[in-house]
């Protein structure tokens, strides 16, 4: 986090741009004066150069000049010694001629004069240095240039001819030739011949290299003389372009010309000799000569090169140094804004001590922290030990001792300092070695103040609302060491006293299972993420006891993946343990509703289903699982029902009746009985929800049904009991008594001689046939009519709703009818025979009626058995005049 406000511009890494202009500036103006002075170089060398080719034009013409004379002066010895021959050859004779010759061959350097010849004016050879043989071999000279040039107009001048090669001396010569004349007329011409190696070598004997030439040319630009080259030379002429050629009226002059002989480039000056056509070139040269110049000005610029390579590196040093200068001042600068805004974001002052001296620097804000000016305390010690708190003087001195003694390099703490209201301030100090003497003694300590109060009180306060808190609370890194708890949390995780605080989970054995530990892992990834966790988790307390938590963890900072934890426990273990209860009976609940051989239906105080059974769902015809009914309500229930089901599931009529149990039977089919029970489940007024309880109660229904019909039938025979037979008896009576025109009677029968049967066939037979009499009884009467065995082989029969006479019919009817049909028994037929007494049937009592159906039975008995008496009532009917026993 950078503690600069977003405005302050980071200056650090820019170079300021007035700095690139300096430099940018300083760049051109050395680029200018560089150039400047190369232009001026370069002119300087140019002129060098241009004086230099003057000076060597100049020594050109001057040797041309020198030359020039010095071969007038050969030409003229040589022009001398012809006129004097010609002379001699005139006036003197033959001898004195010749003589003069050799004294004119000796006059001349050795190997000049090649030839003398002269011929008369016709051009016939008169005379030849060579000999007679020579000038008989040249008959005539008159087609000779120089002969031409002095014959027809007697040209007195001297003549110079072209090179000639001699056959005779096989070298080239020159002519000089002059006219004789005789009394002022042509006489013929003297030809005197030098050899072109004689002139050359005292060219060459000046310029022996081949750098520098001089050569001898005639007006035709031909050259007579070479210093090298010679043979070459000879025989070929200057260009037409030449001044020579071309400037006649010029006596001197210069040109540059490229030598076709050597191909070597010259500078040559000219100069015609003062007396004779010849004009003596000569050629310096230009490269050679101007070789010393060239090299000390190549030296001079390279000297200037190399001048201006140092200075334009001497400029990039120095931009550099400028640039790097200017910026590490920006940087300097930008860093002691940063450090004065951090000190000032930070609320920091700044001290400084010398321990030798006692002596103390401040700021403004480390007194301002204290509530005076800079200038109001006074810079000593005392200063700050005067204000600390008692409490902290000890360990702050401590941590400042140790510090000077070397065994920290830095100390910070926190303490009191009491402000000049005179309440205390807490402050965070911060110092280090800022100076040593030689001797590694520290001189200076400096250090940072800052005003913490509001965190520590906060901190407090934190620390009390933590510690109020009844959530355990703690803080852990993420290598999950436990770096701060609250009370709680100390008192669930602190074992036997042990601070919790830096232990690590494993290290307080916090984790109950592996496999919490990977789901704890998972917890973590989420964190990381930045993402916050609920779970309820279980760790050991101090005592090793397993706890359950609600915990809820988040990251102190969501941004950063290592950031440390919060995490908030809540103790559910009771709960846990109590849902752990709850569960387990819900378990025993539901095994045992399955187990219930009926369908039972549970539903809360709001009518919701909470538990049913999948019997419920058989019996109650619901094809769905038991479970998809829970949590629908009592409507949507019974919209899955049919109207007769949902009909059973009855709600109480009023919500405010205390509710009843209640039990309904319902037929479902012929030979189904269900048992609908209703309970309602209350708690003193309150109705908690009511549970339907649906048996099969077809079995039991069909027991009781074979149970009445066992304790109301007699079983060897089938017809009902005496106590059955009593009760139709009753029913008889009673609805006689509602209507007495409907008549009835009452018949009692007694087997006649029974214990013969019993007596001659044995007893069961004695009961076949007793079977039999019942099955003749029963066949004999009517729908309507009851009949009942009334103990031994006396039988009672009850015909409601006939009068005496069809009664008695019916009775006699009967007794034939068993009369006249033997019983089948094992023993074979056996004859059988019944007396039958019948009463009419009125509204008396049934003991009254029975007393006279007994005497009308006595009667026939009596009267011999096998017939029917009848015995009337006594009080209805007037008295008889028998025994009131009717046969
Ligand atoms: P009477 O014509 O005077 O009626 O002659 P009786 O032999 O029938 O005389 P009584 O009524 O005294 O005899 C009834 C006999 O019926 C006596 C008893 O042993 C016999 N007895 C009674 N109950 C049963 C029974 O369930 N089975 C058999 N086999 N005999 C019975
Ligand atoms: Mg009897
Ligand atoms: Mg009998």
């Amino acid at each position: 986090m950078s503690f600069l406000p977003a405005s302050v511009p980071d200056r650090s890494h820019e170079t300021p741009r007035n700095a690139t202009l300096i430099v940018a500036l300083g760049w051109l103006a050395l680029v200018l004066a560089l150039a400047i002075h190369w232009s001026q170089l370069q002119a300087s060398h140019r002129s060098q150069l241009q004086a230099a080719e003057k000076q060597i034009q100049l020594r050109a013409a001057e040797t041309a000049h020198a030359l020039a004379v010095q071969f007038d002066a050969l030409i003229g010895n040589a022009d001398y010694i012809a006129r004097h021959l010609a002379e001699r050859w005139a006036g003197a004779g033959r001898h004195a001629f010749l003589d003069d010759l050799a004294l004119a061959r000796s006059a001349l350097p050795e190997g000049t004069l090649a030839h003398v010849l002269i011929a008369d004016p016709r051009g016939k050879v008169l005379f030849s240095s060579a000999g007679a043989d020579e000038a008989a071999a040249t008959p005539s000279v008159a087609g000779r240039a120089y002969f031409q040039a002095h014959g027809p107009e007697h040209r007195t001048r001297a003549f110079i001819s072209e090179p000639l090669f001699d056959r005779f001396t096989r070298q080239w010569t020159i002519q000089l030739s002059r006219p004789l004349l005789r009394d002022g007329h042509f006489a013929g011409v003297i030809a005197v011949s030098i050899t072109a190696e004689s002139l050359s070598l005292a060219l060459r004997r000046i310029f022996p290299g081949p750098v520098d030439v001089a050569a001898l040319v005639d007006d035709d630009g031909r050259y007579l003389a070479h210093s090298q080259q010679m043979d070459e030379a000879l025989g070929k002429s200057l260009p037409e372009s030449s001044p020579i050629r071309t400037e006649r009226n010029s006596h001197s002059g210069s040109f540059a010309w490229r030598t076709p002989l050597d191909g070597v480039l010259r500078h040559f000056a000219w100069q015609r000799a003062p007396t004779y056509p010849v004009t003596v070139i000569h050629g310096l040269d230009k490269h050679e000569a101007l070789r010393p110049v060239l090299a000390v000005l190549r030296e001079n610029s390279t000297q200037n090169a190399f001048g201006t390579a140092l200075l334009i590196l001497v400029a990039v040093a120095v931009s550099a140094m400028f640039l790097y200068g200017h910026r590490q001042g920006a940087r300097l600068a930008a860093m002691a804004d940063q450090l004065e805004l951090s000190l000032e974001a930070g609320g920091l002052g700044t001290w400084s001590w010398e321990p030798d001296t006692g002596k103390i620097q401040f700021d403004e804000r480390w007194a301002a922290m204290l509530g005076y000016a800079e200038d109001e305390l006074p810079r000593q010690a005392s200063t700050w030990e005067s204000r600390i708190h008692p409490a902290d003087l000890q360990h702050t001195r401590q941590a400042l001792d140790a510090l000077l003694q070397g065994a920290s390099t830095s100390a910070e703490g926190e303490y009191r300092l009491r402000h000049r209201d005179g309440h205390w301030i807490w402050v965070h100090g911060r110092c280090r070695i800022a100076a040593r003497a030689r001797d590694g003694r520290p001189v200076q300590v400096a250090g940072t103040l800052q005003n913490v109060s509001a965190r520590v009180a906060e901190a407090r306060l934190r620390t009390a609302l933590l510690d109020q808190s009844a959530a355990a609370i703690a803080l852990f890194t993420s290598t999950r060491e436990i770096r701060s708890v609250n009370s709680r949390a100390r008192e669930i995780f602190g074992s036997g006293g042990i601070d919790p605080v830096g232990r690590n989970v494993r290290e307080l054995g916090l984790h109950v299972e592996w496999a919490d530990l990977q789901t704890m892992n998972q917890h973590y990834a989420t964190l990381r993420a930045g993402g916050q966790v609920r779970c309820e988790y279980p760790l050991r307390d101090a005592s090793g006891r397993a706890r359950w938590f609600d915990m809820h963890g988040t990251p102190s900072d969501p941004e950063d993946p290592d950031s440390d934890i919060v995490w908030t426990l809540i103790d559910i273990t009771e709960r846990r343990e109590a849902e752990t209860a709850l569960a387990t009976e819900r378990l025993r609940m539901i095994t045992l509703l399955e187990r219930y051989p009926g369908g039972v239906l549970m539903e809360d105080g709001s009518g919701r289903v909470v538990m049913v059974n999948q019997k419920f769902c058989t019996l109650l015809a619901l094809g769905v699982e038991a479970a998809s009914l829970e949590g629908l309500d009592h409507v949507q229930l019974c919209t899955r029902l049919d109207e007769v089901h949902s009909r059973w599931l009855h709600l109480p009529d009023s919500e405010h009746s205390i509710e009843k149990r209640r039990t309904i039977e319902v037929n479902e089919g012929p030979a189904k009985t269900l048992a609908v029970e209703w309970v309602p489940i209350v708690r003193d007024t309150d109705t908690l929800g009511r549970v339907w309880l649906v048996r099969d109660i077809s079995e039991r229904k069909q027991r009781e049904a074979e149970l009445a019909r066992l304790a109301t039938t007699d079983t060897l025979t089938g017809l009902p009991n005496r106590r059955s037979f009593m009760a139709s008896l009753d029913a008889a009576i009673a609805d006689v008594r509602g209507h007495p025109e409907r008549g009835g009677v009452l018949l009692m029968m007694d087997i006649d001689h029974f214990k013969r049967i019993n007596d001659s066939y044995g007893h069961p037979v004695g009961d076949a046939v007793l079977q039999h009499a019942a099955e003749v009884i029963r066949s004999s009467l009517r729908q309507t009519d009851s009949a009942g065995r009334l103990g031994g082989e006396e039988f009672g029969a009850v015909l409601p709703a006939i009068n005496l006479q069809d009664g008695k019919a019916l009775a006699e009817r009967l007794r034939r009818t068993l009369a006249g049909r033997p019983a089948s028994t094992d023993a074979g037929k056996i004859e059988v025979s019944i007396s039958i007494g019948l009463t009419p049937l009125t509204g008396d009592d049934p003991n009254l009626l029975f007393s006279r159906a007994d005497r009308a039975l006595y009667a026939a008995k009596n009267s011999g058995r096998n017939r029917v008496s009848v015995s009337q009532p006594e009080k209805a009917l007037p008295a008889p005049a028998g025994d009131g026993v009717a046969q």
